[in-house]
């Protein structure tokens, strides 16, 4: 039997989730531009809200949401959701942890090999005629010592591709990580503080909570090697990015590449102006493979709350 819910989609998203729900009967209103104030004025009309980043889904607009069953958010983090509030109102919060799982392990390894081999001055610098093939000597991933903080679904994808440049991982995570992953890629666990004095590259797997904030701080980037280099597509916040600057500035770490920002867009961030720093905007999980998936896993997870399957 079709469902007859009403869904509004309040950011642009693959056009496959709309399909399968229409195909389920379900009716769209879609408005990838609306504003805090159109949502709050037609949020009640809705059983289904589906965002992306750009909404934020506050207490104040769930508490007008009379008719809210789900709340999803096509993508992994949900940051920009109010989810106490959604408690509260008995509304679903869903997402799609599968979607981005190896688009962001990819791009930390497009991100090593940037650093390492610094590919985007090479490029600059081409394009302004200048072939500096000598100042250009690069080092390799194979061998290296790379340090995952938090091993969970991106970190194990990182963790099982670093392993076929034949890198050295170790691990840290606050919950136990499964033994079939760390037999499979070698791992070495180990607390944080001989992750980051053991390791070649850092890369940073965690949510943004009370205690991950600032985790790599002025303190304990003092005992990381000075030929250290730390990547961040994690979330804004993990790194202290004052103490990451002055790092960098000061040659006590040799690299970092960040995708997120405490504050996005990072336009006018200062680490910009270092050359051994690379930025890129928030684009782990932008891969059209990666946005299809979560498109799909959306709509399926919606479809069967509604029927009440799940
Ligand atoms: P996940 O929940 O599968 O894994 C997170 C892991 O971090 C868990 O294993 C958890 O136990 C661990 N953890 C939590 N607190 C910790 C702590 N204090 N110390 C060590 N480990 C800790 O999440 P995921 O899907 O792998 O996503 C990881 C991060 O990537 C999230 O912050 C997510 O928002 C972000 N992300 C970014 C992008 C992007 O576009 N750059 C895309 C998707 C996800």
């Amino acid at each position: 039997m079709g469902l007859n819910q009403s869904v509004l989609v309040c950011d642009q998203v693959n056009p496959i989730l709309n399909e399968i729900l229409e195909k389920n009967g379900l009716k769209i209103t879609y408005e990838p531009e609306i504003t805090h104030e159109g949502i709050a004025e037609k949020i009640a009309n809705f059983e289904v809200i589906i965002v992306r980043s750009r909404t934020k889904i506050t207490k104040e607009l769930i508490q007008k949401a009379d008719k809210c069953q789900i709340i999803a958010r096509v993508g992994v983090g949900l940051d920009n959701i109010d989810q106490t509030a959604a408690k509260e109102k008995n509304i679903r919060v869903i997402n799609a942890v599968e979607g981005a799982m190896n688009a962001v392990a990819e791009l930390v390894i497009g991100l090593m090999l940037s650093l390492a081999r610094e590919i985007p001055r090479a490029d600059r610098e081409v394009r302004d005629g200048n072939w500096i093939k000598k100042e250009l000597m690069g080092s390799e991933l194979r061998g290296k010592y790379l340090g995952i903080v938090g091993l969970g679904n991106i970190g194990k994808r990182l963790g099982r591709l670093a392993k076929s440049f034949n890198m050295n991982i170790i691990g840290y995570d606050v919950t136990p990580i499964d033994d079939e992953f760390s037999k499979e890629v070698g791992l070495m666990k180990a607390d944080l503080g001989t992750l980051l004095t053991s390791a070649d590259y850092v890369s940073l797997h965690v949510p943004l909570l009370e205690s991950t904030k600032h985790m790599i701080n002025s303190q304990n980037i003092e005992t990381m090697k000075n030929t250290a280099r730390i990547i961040n597509t994690s979330r804004g916040g993990v790194i202290d990015e004052d103490a990451l600057y002055d790092a960098l500035k000061n040659g006590k770490l040799a690299g970092a590449a960040l995708d997120v920002f405490e504050i996005e867009p990072a336009t006018s961030n200062k680490l910009n102006e270092l050359s051994n720093f690379i930025s890129t905007p928030h684009m782990g999980a932008q891969t059209k493979e990666a946005q299809s998936l979560a498109a799909n896993v959306i709509a399926e997870k919606i479809i069967q709350i509604l029927r009440g399957v799940i």
